[in-house]
């Protein structure tokens, strides 16, 4: 009798990984003191003489949309340098972070 190993299929990683932000109430208090640019799921602005291609909120860059991320507090689009991954932020909400950290 053969038994035909059975091989599953490559799951993808699926690219949506949410950690919780460190510290939930400075998330709290980010949404609340900043102000948002963009709705979340809002689209990045396109490039308008390219396929594909949108600006990063933060430097003006081009990048094809998969290179970039919507921050969750602001909504900013933000490229791969614009973008702290530890926070999982934009680096201007990042900086607010950092100023809120330091006055409590
Ligand atoms: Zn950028
Ligand atoms: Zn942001």
């Amino acid at each position: 009798m053969t038994i035909w190993k059975k091989r599953s299929p490559k799951s993808d990683n699926p690219p949506s990984q949410p950690p919780p932000p460190e510290k939930p109430s400075l998330y709290v208090m980010l949404k609340k003191e900043i102000a948002p640019l963009r709705k979340q799921g809002e689209a990045p602005a396109k490039v308008p003489a390219s396929f594909g291609h949108y600006f990063c909120d933060l430097c003006n860059s081009q990048y094809p949309v998969e290179e970039l991320r919507q921050c969750s507090i602001c909504g900013r689009w933000a490229c791969g340098n614009c973008w702290m991954k530890e926070y999982y932020v934009c680096n201007s909400c990042n900086g607010i972070a950092k100023l809120l950290e330091a006055k409590t």
